[in-house]
């Protein structure tokens, strides 16, 4: 196992990792947390997917978050016959409401809203904008197109309409069945792709009631017109750069980049950069300089987590994948630029309420004490681990928990070293002795340091951290 990064890692789970050992490895090489993609694959994989993930926790004594990615109001095409098809530039390729396998003429596209609502002249963005068609004559069954950029297309690529307003909800019949399946299988994280606006947060909230915590997936264009109004009604956001760099001109996606990791960081709520971070190591062994210049820039811009997508879920290198991510975080981390960028690039504190205050002065008393070697968070809903995690601290923290659940979640947020603990203490100075020892345990603490300990009291109330302490280590 390599060293700890603060960064973390989320790899997508798929055909190249869907093994005991293929998983294993990834985990072995420094994956924290890992997707499962409902827009793939069958509930009875994805079952068995999380059964092997929470087995290898056990074996391997790691907490591992689990995130459910729910497809959401993505468009896609159907299956085809073939592995894939190519579609040549001027060639006509038709789309239906047919279920049949698709070849190189036609395939089925099961969205019949966007029959009623595409027009002549319109262009659909096939497989991440790779393959441009455009719309020649459109009834209420049949669309027809010309291929205008060709490429392989596959089953169940997505379909981007950049030019045409649909009317689709934001969470799918589909959704809510994979939600209740992703639910019962207990993940820790439920994603939502295509987030439109503020009520689509809110309607999964309530689909979710408190069982999981929540991601939007921000892709499209609208959701960023309300970014801090879903920031704060989301748990934790994704940079969706895939289908965001379909919807907006890809030149935009990097300033979109930055002003959503520092929404985010504002607001104290996790943020994932995703898509595209190693693409050429689906194929190649090595990734490009570009790509990993990529992955520094969003670990330097402060992201929580970096994610892999198609790299580990269908690539040649999955384990190679990760190792690489891994290296890179590890070598941005040991810059000395990197703690002064997170620290100049930090945001004053709303000291609306205490945890805000509290988290703050922990990190301050880490920079002013001598030999502070960690943080240890009490915390029961994870919210003040977020708060204390988006601070930046140059201490690793040490989030403690009883539910096994919100521990898990920290799988995707900053520098959280997370454990279970399910001590109900009757007098402080257990308070004190049990986190020396999970610091301890955690390999951040040893005889001659000292370590700052939030909590709040009454200890395992949600939301109440207003105690900061201090705590020598003889
Ligand atoms: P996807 O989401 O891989 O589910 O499409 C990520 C993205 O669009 O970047
Ligand atoms: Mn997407």
């Amino acid at each position: 196992m390599p060293v700890d990064t603060r960064t973390k890692i989320l790899a997508t789970i798929g055909p190249s990792s869907d093994t005991k050992e293929q998983i294993a490895e990834l985990m072995d090489a420094g994956a924290d947390a890992f997707r499962i993609n409902f827009s793939h694959g069958t509930h009875a994989e994805h079952r068995e997917h999380i059964k092997i993930i929470r087995k290898l926790e056990k074996e391997k004594n790691r907490l591992v978050s689990i995130v459910a990615d729910l497809q959401g109001p993505k468009l896609r095409v159907g299956d085809f016959a073939q592995d894939k098809v190519l579609l040549k530039e001027g060639q006509k390729f038709v789309l239906d409401l047919n279920p049949e396998k698709g070849d190189a003429t036609r395939v089925c596209l099961p969205h019949k809203e966007i029959f009623a609502a595409v027009k002549a002249g319109e262009i659909l963005l096939v497989n991440d904008g790779y393959i441009a068609l455009k719309v020649v004559k459109c009834s209420k069954d049949k669309i027809e197109t010309k291929v205008k950029t060709g490429g392989y297309i596959s089953s169940h690529k997505g379909v981007n309409l950049p030019n045409t307003k649909l009317n689709i909800s934001a969470i799918t019949d589909k959704d809510k069945k994979d939600l209740k399946f992703a639910l019962e299988n207990d993940v820790d994280w439920v994603g939502l792709s295509f987030v439109q606006k503020l009520s689509d947060v809110k309607e999964l909230k309530k689909l979710v009631d408190g069982k999981a915590k929540i991601i939007s997936k921000l892709e499209k264009p609208s959701a960023i017109d309300d970014l801090d109004n879903i920031v704060k009604e989301s748990d934790a956001i994704m940079v969706a750069r895939g289908d965001l760099g379909v919807e907006c001109p890809l030149q935009v996606v990097p300033v979109l980049q930055k002003r959503i990791v520092k929404t985010c960081r504002m607001q104290s709520k996790p943020v994932i950069v995703a898509t595209q971070m190693l693409e050429s190591m689906i194929v190649n062994p090595t990734p490009t300089r570009a790509e990993v210049s990529d992955v520094a820039t969003a670990v330097y811009d402060g992201a929580d987590t970096v994610m892999l997508s198609a790299e580990t879920a269908a690539g040649k290198y999955p384990s190679a994948a990760v190792k690489m991510m891994h290296k890179i975080i590890s070598q941005v981390e040991d810059d000395p630029l990197f703690f002064e960028m997170m620290n100049s690039a930090r945001s004053k504190p709303f000291m609306a309420k205490e945890a805000d205050a509290i988290t703050f002065a922990a990190s301050e008393i880490a920079l002013a004490l001598k030999n502070v070697s960690a943080i240890v968070c009490y915390s029961s809903s994870g919210s003040t681990t977020f708060l204390t995690a988006s601070e930046r601290p140059a201490l690793p923290i040490v989030a403690l928990s009883r539910d096994i659940k919100v521990a898990r979640q920290m799988g995707i947020v900053w520098g959280v070293k997370p454990y279970v603990n399910k001590t109900s203490f009757q007098k402080f100075d257990n308070v004190e002795d049990c986190a020396i020892e999970y610091a301890k345990a955690a390999g951040v603490a040893k005889s001659g340091n000292h370590i700052i300990i939030t909590a709040g009291f009454p200890l395992n109330v949600k939301g109440r951290t207003n105690m900061l302490h201090t705590v020598y280590i003889p």
